[in-house]
């Protein structure tokens, strides 16, 4: 296990030099330190300090008030979760207070935690731990009333939430209306509490594009999701792609067991953590803390920690609480991943709208077991705020385990001639002067020709999510420019092999392939070429749901604003975008031009059979596939019209596996839902109707329209 020499979790004992009066103001001025970055943290989801900061204050606020127990006010941080309602959401009272957790940092105080509970429960009884990933989101409380959803808040301070159902109603993976197998009943009122969370992928699409609409990026996918729920416009959050994870089910309803609660909130068709076992003692609570650490990494979401929850009912209602936290669950947090190294420069890129964005270039240094030698420093606020000079020795970690950011600065080793950073006043691409929009983090270059703009966009435009020219990447599209061979995306479709064979390292076959490739590009669809065209504010998700809507691009660009905006997940913002893009006529020249090279402008979704059996089928695809990648696969359901998650539930009708498909796969074989491999996907994806499909397990007809031969457990035969 790695060990946490970040914080110190440790009572304090009074100094030599130290007095209680001097403790008393410190820990005053801590609350007080600790409020502000909660405001920022919880309120404004923009925190200045890192959770390792902000833990290191806290903890060195109960060591002090370890000591001075009598000295303790009741609103002290320590006794009140740090949540706050904002302006703007109405107030929820929640009926059983939303607590936190308290944390732990070490083996050691986990084996407290184990020895504490032995000892304040009775000798004879059983001690049995659930042991789940902590996720890294927000907590809410869902109410349903006679199995329908009429209430979701969020945690606040403990006693009262914010108002977020209209928000809530749009994350997929919160059923709306609770059904359960017949012959069960649901009761009258659940109060179902668990995560809301948004996955590393999404919060990195999220970013990008914030930064190119000159918006502040969020700092970890845990802000990205509260900052995406608590919203005042429902529309906002729809476009976030968040989800949840379900844990606690209280109230009457409240199984005798964490375990079981699990069970029934899955039964129910909620996701539960992916993860979790029932541990017996400290070295089993320790055995799955390691596990995770190692898991942790792999997975589509942030999970800062691992919590050890008692697993019976009636022995946590013994325990009870103290003030803010269960007593009878506690969170281990890992250490955070972070290296300190030096800033050597800070250079500027200019991305595909013309925004500026300062980057790190760092002395190489492992971190998360990677070399990492440039780190992201969002924009000229985020510099300021961290005083980041060049020449300073930085501290780095992993946003989302992904992008390397700058966490702090160490400012004892600055190198005495380190001056202030500020954007330069001119483009370093073009030389035209650069503006920043009031309200907006950005600057952005004014000169709509710039060199930058072209090139970055076509990088985009041949990206994998967009037309996909595999072997089209940043260096042969800089050659292209170079060589006068490209301008707009257009021209790529009228390269020939002769120019080709000309640029550096490009031999024939490499020209051949490339060619192809670009060919193939054709075909990618109407939803790939509009998220390709680098529209503002239209995304990969953006870009399928127009196509899904309008069918052709033709449709799309006689739509007016009023038609765009009134789609569902689009809204005006969007619709403005859209509209004025078309308008341009460097726009049309290229769609015309486009059009004329053969790309394909529909999207053949609307061709879609409603009768295909993967039709509004909610499908999941995990492991590796033999010979298709996750995306393609997961395009081709959507393509016939498949509604593809990224989490085993209940409601799952196929799970898609692959090698080393791990929990999702246990989890499907739980629930009896059908599993396919590549082969019988491929099968099912060719085939149009329904007679040869396995019907999805739990279905009405599951079972009986099985392909023959199939055994009655929903077509089991030519799977797992
Ligand atoms: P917490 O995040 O440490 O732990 C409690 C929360 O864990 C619960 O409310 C719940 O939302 C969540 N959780 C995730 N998985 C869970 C599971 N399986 N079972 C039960 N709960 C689960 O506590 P908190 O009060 O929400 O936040 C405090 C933390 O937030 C701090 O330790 C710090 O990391 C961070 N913070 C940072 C700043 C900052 O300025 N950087 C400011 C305030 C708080």
């Amino acid at each position: 296990m790695a060990t946490n020499d970040t914080v110190q979790y440790r009572a304090a004992e009074l100094q030599p030099g130290e007095t209680k009066e001097g403790l008393l103001a410190e820990a005053a001025d801590l609350r007080r330190q600790i409020r502000h970055h909660e405001y920022q943290y919880y309120v404004l989801d923009d925190p200045e300090v890192s959770d390792a900061e902000y833990d290191a204050l806290t903890n060195r606020l109960r060591a002090i008030e370890a000591l001075f127990p009598d000295d303790v006010p009741d609103d002290s941080p320590t006794r009140r979760p740090g949540g706050y309602v904002a302006p703007g959401f109405t107030q929820v009272r929640h009926k059983i207070p939303m607590l936190s957790l308290g944390n732990v940092y070490s083996a050691q105080e986990m084996r407290d935690f184990d020895k504490r509970i032995r000892a304040s429960l009775p000798r004879d009884a059983d001690v049995e731990y659930v042991m789940e990933p902590k996720i890294d989101g927000l907590a809410c409380s869902l109410i349903y009333e006679k199995g329908r959803l009429v209430m979701a808040s969020t945690r606040g301070d403990g006693q009262v939430g914010e108002n977020v159902t209209a928000n809530v109603r749009t994350i997929k993976s919160i059923p709306k209306r609770i059904t359960v197998p017949d012959g069960e009943t649901v009761p009258d009122r659940l109060d179902v509490r668990g995560e809301v969370y948004m996955s590393r992928e999404a919060f990195l699409k999220l970013n990008e594009e914030r930064t190119d609409a000159g918006e502040a990026e969020f700092a970890n996918p845990r802000n990205a999701a509260a900052g995406s729920l608590r919203q005042l416009d429902p529309a906002v959050t729809a476009r976030r792609d968040l989800s949840f994870f379900a844990y606690y089910l209280v109230g009457p309803a409240e199984p005798p067991t964490q375990a079981e609660c699990l069970r029934t909130l899955e039964k129910y068709g909620f996701t539960t953590p992916e993860h979790w076992c029932v541990a017996n003692n400290a070295d089993e609570i320790l055995k799955f803390i390691n596990a995770h650490e190692q898991r942790r990494r792999t997975l589509a979401y942030d999970t800062d920690g691992a919590v050890a929850k008692l697993n019976a009912v009636w022995e946590q209602k013994l325990l009870g609480a103290t003030g803010k936290d269960p007593r009878w669950a506690i969170a281990y947090k890992y250490p955070p991943e972070q290296a300190r190294t030096k800033l050597e420069d800070i250079v500027i890129q200019v991305g595909r709208t013309g925004v500026l964005t300062p980057a790190a270039v760092l002395t190489p240094v492992k971190l998360s077991g990677s070399t990492v030698s440039r780190a992201t420093l969002h924009n000229e606020d985020f510099i300021r705020e961290k005083d980041i000079r060049i020449g300073d020795t930085v501290v780095i970690n992993k946003a989302a385990e992904i992008i390397p950011e700058v966490l702090s600065v160490v400012k004892e080793l600055r190198p005495a001639d380190a001056v202030p950073f500020s954007m330069p006043a001119e483009c370093p691409e073009c030389g035209w002067p650069v503006v920043r929009k009031e309200g907006e983090a950005a600057y952005r270059c004014t000169n709509p020709h710039c060199p930058a703009l072209g090139r970055e966009g076509l990088i985009h435009f041949t990206s994998r999510d967009a037309m996909d020219i595999e072997g089209c990447g940043p260096s042969i599209i800089n050659q292209l420019l170079a060589a006068d061979l490209v301008k707009t995306p257009a021209d790529l479709y009228s390269l020939t092999k002769e120019q080709l064979v000309k640029l550096d390292r490009m031999g024939d076959k490499s020209s051949e392939n490339l060619l192809q490739a670009i060919a193939k590009s054709k075909e990618a669809g109407l939803d790939k070429l509009l998220f390709a065209l680098g529209i503002r504010h239209v995304g990969a998700k953006g870009g399928r749901i127009l196509a899904e809507r309008f069918g052709s691009m033709d449709a799309l660009m006689a739509a007016g604003k009023e038609t765009l905006a009134n789609i569902k997940d689009i809204g005006d913002v969007i619709a403005e975008s859209i509209v004025t893009w078309f308008a341009n006529p460097v726009n049309q020249e290229l769609i015309s031009r486009l059009k004329a090279a053969g790309v394909n402008m529909t999207m053949e979704r609307h061709q879609v059979n409603e009768n295909h059996v993967f039709f509004h089928k909610t499908m999941v695809f995990t492991g590796t596939l033999p010979t298709l990648d996750r995306a393609t696969a997961q395009a081709m359901a959507r393509a016939v019209g498949a509604n593809v998650t990224g989490s085993v539930s209940k409601k799952t009708d196929y799970v898609v596996a692959g090698e080393a498909a791990g929990s999702k796969l246990d989890k499907a074989r739980a629930l009896g839902v059908t599993v396919l491999d590549e082969a019988r996907f491929r099968e099912l994806l060719g085939g149009q109707g329904g007679t040869d499909a396995p019907a999805p397990a739990g279905s009405a007809d599951a079972g009986t329209q099985a392909a023959p031969g199939t055994p009655p457990d929903g077509g089991m035969d030519s799977l797992f």
